[in-house]
């Protein structure tokens, strides 16, 4: 690979797809046609706060799917994971987006990453009012994004007047008493969140706040408390791509989300966060020069979580001692130094540099 800088790499990538033009703009939410199917942004943010985005990176498009991590990890800050859990569980439903795969007897969904598992998640917000809903929800948003967020009203609009068979979920869920809501509210601010404008930076910074422990490293605002970001980051891995969510995780190996506007957010915790914008979808509705741009940037740089390039056991330890042996110069009374010789065996030093990880623990202070 050859390149100069790490933006010239996004660009020359960029260019290599630029003409790529498989899969189809999404038609079934009448407005979301109106997207131009070349356009192409895309971002990548560290959790050092460096942006770098090229193409249509600036380009407003709905966040439509990927607005259901930013949901979830709101119900899981309110409600705790047990309760969520009983109301929506974790597992994959190797299921399109939109099926109503809810667990027989109980009409409990799958999982918070298709359709009928993100409605319910709305519903699941500890506001009293959808207003008050409405309200935290978009200073969430601001949280992550580090400025206001708008809703498209055509989108949302054109969605509420067509989404019958997100209404039939929804219905679906309050028989279950899986919604114990309004149930024609919660559809209501699914439907906003799903128009909620973002850009392909912003999607990014989605991205890298979630792998810096939920705080946004640009403005140093925590947008998702740590404890949740794991969970968050958890079902992204083993639902966010929907049916393609097994092949993902085997190719690319980073947890993920898209949306039928075209943008897919994939995230390397501790590191960073890429995101791609493309309207053009592939047959489960994801972004089809989303998901390829993504192969290869994990393929280009290593980045699939289960690879691991180095260990770092050997190089973390430099040395070991305890205080009966290894002393400092300063003067003691003769009380203080027969106590060192009586019990500086217990006292250890440790002499450390670089990441101390699981086995660099165990190597050094439990030495075995
Ligand atoms: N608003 C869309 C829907 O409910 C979101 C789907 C998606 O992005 N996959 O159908």
């Amino acid at each position: 690979m050859k390149m100069n800088s790490f933006f010239n790499y996004l660009e020359t990538l960029h260019r290599d797809y630029a003409d790529v033009a498989d899969g189809a703009v999404a038609s079934y939410i009448p407005e979301l046609l109106k997207a131009d199917p070349a356009w192409l942004g895309i971002a990548v943010v560290t959790v050092d706060g460096h942006v770098y985005q090229v193409g249509d990176s600036q380009q407003e498009f709905t966040i439509q799917s990927i607005s259901k991590i930013i949901t979830y990890g709101m119900a899981l800050e309110d409600n705790g994971t047990e309760d969520v859990l009983k109301k929506v569980d974790v597992e994959p439903s190797g299921e399109a987006f939109n099926s109503i795969s809810l667990e027989p007897g109980t009409g409990r969904p799958r999982n918070p990453m298709i359709n009928a598992g993100a409605i319910a998640t709305v519903s699941l917000l500890a506001e009293a009012t959808p207003a008050a809903r409405l309200k935290r929800m978009l200073d969430v948003y601001k949280r992550y994004l580090g400025h206001e967020v708008a809703i498209d009203d055509s989108v949302y609009q054109s969605e509420k007047e067509t989404g019958h068979r997100n209404r039939a979920i929804g219905y679906m869920l309050r028989n279950y008493e899986i919604i114990e809501k309004e149930t024609d509210e919660v559809l209501d601010l699914y439907f906003k969140q799903c128009s909620i404008l973002v850009n392909c930076r912003d999607l990014a910074l989605i991205g890298a706040t979630l792998a810096n422990n939920g705080v946004n490293p640009i403005t140093g605002v925590r947008a998702l408390k740590g404890q949740f970001v794991p969970h968050v980051l958890g079902v992204m891995g083993s639902c966010g791509m929907y049916d393609y969510s097994g092949a993902w995780i085997y190719n690319v190996g980073m947890p993920a989300k898209s949306g039928v506007g075209g943008g897919v957010v994939a995230v390397l915790p501790g590191q960073l966060g890429i995101a791609v914008f493309s309207p053009r979808l592939d047959d489960r509705g994801n972004s089809f020069r989303g998901v390829e741009i993504c192969k290869r940037i994990s393929k280009d740089f290593g980045l699939h979580l289960f690879y691991s390039s180095q260990t770092t056991i050997s190089t973390v330890l430099h040395s070991r001692y305890d205080t009966s042996t290894v002393r400092s110069k300063r003067n003691r009374n003769q009380e203080q130094t027969r106590l060192l010789s009586e019990l500086g065996k217990q006292v250890k030093v440790f002499k450390l540099a670089g990441d101390l990880m699981f086995t660099g623990f165990r190597k050094t202070v439990w030495n075995f």
